[in-house]
């Protein structure tokens, strides 16, 4: 056991939330001085970083990544899959159910927990499934997974809808016990049975079965009312249609207690990609329109939209390089989020970097009710969970040279601006100079 004192950081010059220059030292895993440039107190042998124009913001919190772990390790592992997040700028993740085994009992998303903790990259935090097997018959032990060592908080069946609508709202009741809420992948199956690709010009032209977006519509219709009627908590996993930003603007306006997510990909992709049948661009749900996208990007800017979450979904490349309608739905996005919510958010001027740490960090950890750990403000005495930035840099992707375990990035061969300099953990580097460390301390695999 070492007895020597944690490593101290000193960022010199960092703009936090994107304002003016400050030196920040991290010591004792807080926030431990802040202040003007050359003014604050530096512990003996703190390391240097150099943060000159570099913009910090708290830890990026993900409320959708899909980790893999048990059952896929050739896709992802808990471990490359944190890493990457780290990679990213992540400093916790929200584990996704469908697993195998499910995460719907408490072993399952305690073993998921210590697997997190083992790996030391990012806080883990299991989404506990809402039926058992995600079978969407019987409702999964909601109460003591809440009450497990992993004190889950959010509960979905990502990946299916809970369709049945008095399931759906036994689970928006059960919830309301521990403060927990229901995510829903909202599809109604009937409507895509068989689907590949949005339904609309694009599908009709290259001949795909579509998705109709009433398909996605009408399920945050239905569960919108049904959160009302019962006074519980719901959030909108992914939603990516021009109409489902109408519904949730017209429910949060009605007083409903709901919030919703967008993905970096349905900020910027449109379903014309899908005209060379590239597999990469196969994701549910499917990219939509060029006014889609319009949508969505306004409904993020106006707040209508709380967050921006992955669905980091890695694939291995069996399951990806094949004909379309074999492939796999899915797409990653821990190492791009950030990058791309600055190309179509912050660069066009729709929003400032206080909105990316709302939308980014501060949101998803209330959401996920882990915000008395993550999602912090940037001040003295705060847990130094923190992500510096230099938003000048650009980068060429490939998936083959991410962190991720699986390479099914959509972004590969574009260059995003943007690039994580520096991710702590609770003090602690897991991203130095550019760099992902090549093993944390501490970590036992
Ligand atoms: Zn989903």
């Amino acid at each position: 056991m070492s007895t020597a004192s944690p490593q101290a950081y000193v960022l010199r010059g960092a703009r936090p939330y994107g304002t003016d220059p400050v030196d920040v030292v991290l010591a004792d895993g807080v926030i431990a001085a802040l202040g003007a440039p050359g003014t604050v107190a530096v512990p003996d042998g703190a390391h240097e970083v150099d943060a000159t124009g570099h913009v910090l913001l708290p830890g990026l919190v993900d409320l959708h990544t899909h980790l893999r772990e048990p059952g896929r390790e050739d896709a992802e592992t808990v471990f490359s899959g944190t890493r990457a997040a780290a990679a990213g700028g992540f400093t916790a993740v929200h584990a996704m159910a469908n697993t195998t085994p499910t995460q719907d009992t408490a072993g399952v998303v305690e073993q998921v927990y210590r697997l997190g903790q083992e790996a030391g990259w990012v806080d883990v935090h299991p989404v506990g499934a809402v039926t058992v097997g995600l079978g969407g018959e019987k409702l999964a032990e909601l109460g003591a997974m809440a009450d497990s060592a992993a004190r889950v908080r959010v509960f979905s069946d990502d990946g299916k809808c809970v369709h049945d609508p008095v399931l759906m709202r036994r689970a928006l009741e059960y919830v309301k016990a521990f403060d927990g809420v229901v995510a829903q992948h909202a599809q109604e199956p009937r409507l895509t049975e068989g689907a590949q690709m949005n339904e609309g010009v694009v599908s009709a032209q290259i001949g795909l079965t579509g998705w109709p977006a009433v398909a996605e519509e009408s399920i945050i219709a239905r569960d919108v009312l049904l959160a009302e009627h019962v006074g519980s908590r719901l959030h909108v996993c992914h939603l990516s249609t021009a109409g489902s930003v109408e519904i949730v603007r017209w429910a949060k306006g009605r007083g409903i207690d709901v919030t919703a997510e967008v993905t970096p990909h349905h900020l910027v992709l449109t379903d014309e990609l899908a005209r060379d049948y590239d597999p990469v661009f196969k994701v549910n749900p499917p990219l939509r329109t060029a006014a889609d996208v319009e949508a969505v990007r306004e409904g993020l800017a106006d707040g209508t939209i709380d967050i921006v979450a992955t669905d980091h979904a890695p694939h291995p490349v069996e399951d990806k390089d094949c004909e379309w309608s074999a492939a796999a739905f899915g797409m990653t996005g821990l190492e791009t989020a950030l990058s791309v919510v600055q190309q179509t958010m912050v660069d066009t001027g729709r929003m400032t970097w206080a909105d990316v740490a709302r939308v980014l960090s501060e949101s998803p950890a209330r959401i996920g009710r882990i915000d008395t750990a993550q999602g912090r403000p940037i001040a003295l005495g705060e847990p130094a969970n923190l992500t510096l930035v230099d938003p000048g840099a650009t980068r060429a992707i490939d998936g083959r040279t991410q962190v991720t375990a699986s390479a099914n990035t959509p972004f590969g061969g574009m260059e995003l601006p943007g690039r994580v300099v520096a991710t702590f953990l609770r003090g602690r580097a897991t991203v130095l100079d550019g760099a992902v460390a090549d093993q944390m301390e501490g970590a036992t695999r």
